[in-house]
Parts: C-alpha cells; structure tokens; sequence
C-alpha cells in the first residue's frame, strides 16, 4: 500500500521537524528488524536535512541487526539510562516508530509522556493508542520501513536515499512481511523494494545478514524446540512451545535467538494458531501467529496484556509458565470454533 498523508499534517510535521534543535527517534523494547531498519533510515534523513538527531532504543537488539548501527550512535536504555530519559525529555520532536501504545516502550514511557515534545507516531499496528500529537498509523501496511520511505519522500521529494538507509528499509519489509509472503505484501511493496534495490541494494547480503547468521547453539536449540518442546492439539489446529529460563540458559540464549521460532509450528498442516511462550526472570513473554481469520491480536489483547496485528503479535504474563500454559490452554477450548472456522 501506498500510505495516503494527509497534506496539511505533512507541512506541519515538516515545520516542526524543521524547527527543532533536537529530534528523538524511539521505538519497542526488544526491537526487530522493522523497528531498527525504519528508526535508521529515518536518523540519516532527518540528519541529512541538519538536524540534530538521537536514536533512543529501549533495550538491546539482536546481533544479526549490529550492522544497521555500525558507524551510526544510538542509546540504549540497558546502557545508559539516563542518557535516554535525558535526550527524550530535552527533545523538541519524538518520532514513535513501530508502536502503536506508549507503553511499549516499557522503562522509557515515563520520559516519553513527561517530555514537552511534540510526538509522532509512525506505525501499523492495529488500533493506534492516542498518546502522539500526530498519528500516522496504517494498519494495512505491511512494515513501518514501508511507511518511513513513503514519508521522507513527502517531507523531501528531491530525497536521495542511500545504500544504508535503503538496506534498513529493504531488512525492515523483509523481515516484516516474512520475507514478502505474508498477505500484506503488495505489488506497492515490490514496486517500493525495486527501488530500494535502484538505491543500490544487495538483496542476498541483506538475507545472509539476517537470516545466515545464528549461532551454532540458537539452530541446535532450534532443534530442541521442534523435537521435545513442541505441543500440537490437532482437535483445535494449535501447536504451542513453551521454554523455562534453565533451557534458555542450557542453549546460551542470546536477544533475537527465539525469534521465528514460532513459524515451524504454524507451518504444520493444518495448524491455524501457534504460540512461543518463553519464561523470563519476572515475565513469561508470549509470541503468537495465526493463519487466515483468526485473530491473533484479539487473543492477545484480551488475555495477555499484548496486542499486534491480526495474524501477529504478542504479549506477556506475569503467571508462573505452567499456569499460562494452563490459561492458553482452556482457551483453546473457549476459540473452539473460531480456530476450526479458518
Ligand atoms: P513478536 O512475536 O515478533 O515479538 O511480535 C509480533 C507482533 O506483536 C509485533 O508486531 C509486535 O510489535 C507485537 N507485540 C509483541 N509483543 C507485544 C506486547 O507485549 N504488546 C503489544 N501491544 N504488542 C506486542
Ligand atoms: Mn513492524
């Protein structure tokens, strides 16, 4: 999809962004290959134009996105927390890239709210919360890099995207819309990666970068979840896996190293929903994908504090593994229908 900015925001945001001394770029904790690739492309246009610039990142990314922040600064809550609450409450501008609730930029939503900036919000997860200045929120969008590359095009038409920002954008389609499969990628979506690839993309070392680079011990534990973890109730066309934090531990778990883990269980015949329950030190944190009708969101918003889109999302539980389990157990029986429907 092509996003349809409204004009009028588009001047205002431009003079904004203008006017600024400082602008922020944040985006959710634990971020993924879209919220890094749009946050990036996003800090060299803004910084292109002169403007001082800070990506402010709630937490550590995974390792197989190192590259993207190679030569660039940005802050890290885990690293230096003040620094981030510093830069968030001294900015004129916050873009919110990739979220769609304040909260999902867990310890940095105080700073975030208190901060006199003008916010905006750059997304497409389903129904955005109203916590931004202005909402630029697109659920039918496939990525949030999508978004960001028809935005900086509005802001500059003249823009000339470069290779990095261009392989930012290109990781962040790519890893948004499982790798241009899911039902959200468009002819728009390859017309735009086209260009992408003009701009001087090299589309194999983006894939190698992020998807030939897990460790030894993250495609054994890969394993190990697919041959001991794996449940699959073909009575209601769910498959779930559920990892305590000893066999996170056992396999030298690292950021990034569970994520897509979750697919093998929906790409079983057949299989309609699937969860990744992971347990950490105070949360057990939840991954859910579904096929066709279901809505995974729904599930998630309404029983696990979490949210996303339809056929992706997640959320967390602040129960011991074995009583979440439980609970996503019986309501397996209570979407009886809906999971034999789709
Ligand atoms: P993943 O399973 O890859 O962590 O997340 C899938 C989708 O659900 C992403 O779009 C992500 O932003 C969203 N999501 C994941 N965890 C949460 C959460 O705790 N709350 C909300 N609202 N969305 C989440
Ligand atoms: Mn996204």
């Amino acid at each position: 999809m092509i996003p349809q900015f409204n004009t009028n925001e588009i001047a205002e945001i431009s003079t904004l962004v203008n006017q600024s001394k400082m602008v922020v770029i944040t985006t959710h904790h634990k971020p993924d290959g879209d919220a890094m690739g749009s946050s990036m492309a996003l800090y060299e246009f803004l910084t292109s134009l002169g403007i001082e610039t800070h990506v402010v990142l709630p937490s550590d990314y995974p390792d197989f996105l190192l590259w993207m922040t190679k030569g660039q600064q940005v802050h890290t809550y885990d690293i230096n927390a003040a620094k981030c609450v510093e830069l968030m409450l001294k900015a004129n501008t916050i873009f919110c890239l990739d979220f769609n609730e304040a909260t999902r930029v867990e310890k940095l939503t105080e700073s975030l709210m208190q901060s006199k900036a003008k916010r905006i919000m750059i997304d497409h997860h389903l129904e955005p919360v109203n916590f931004c200045d202005y909402t630029l929120s697109y659920p039918t969008a496939g990525s949030t890099a999508e978004l960001v590359f028809h935005f900086v095009q509005a802001l500059d038409s003249n823009y000339k995207i470069s290779k990095y920002a261009a392989s930012c954008l290109y990781a962040g389609v790519m890893t948004d819309t499982g790798s241009f499969r899911f039902s959200s990628t468009t002819g728009d979506t390859h017309r735009m990666i086209a260009k992408l690839i003009d701009c001087g993309v090299v589309p194999n070392e983006i894939y190698e970068a992020i998807f030939d680079n897990y460790s030894e011990q993250r495609t054994r534990f890969l394993g190990y979840c697919l041959k001991e973890k794996m449940v699959v109730f073909p009575q209601y066309n769910a498959a779930y896996m559920a990892i305590t934090k000893d066999e996170l531990k056992q396999y030298n778990h690292q950021t990034g190293d569970t994520e897509g883990i979750v697919n093998y269980a929906l790409g079983i015949k057949g299989i309609k929903m699937a969860a990744f329950f992971c347990e950490h030190d105070t949360i057990i944190k939840i991954s859910f994908r579904s096929k066709g009708k279901f809505s995974v969101k729904e599930l998630a918003a309404s029983h696990f504090n979490g949210g996303g889109h339809q056929n992706a999302a997640g959320g967390k539980s602040m129960d011991s593994l074995a009583d979440t389990i439980a609970k996503f157990e019986s309501l397996l029986k209570q979407y009886e229908s809906a999971l034999l429907q789709t």
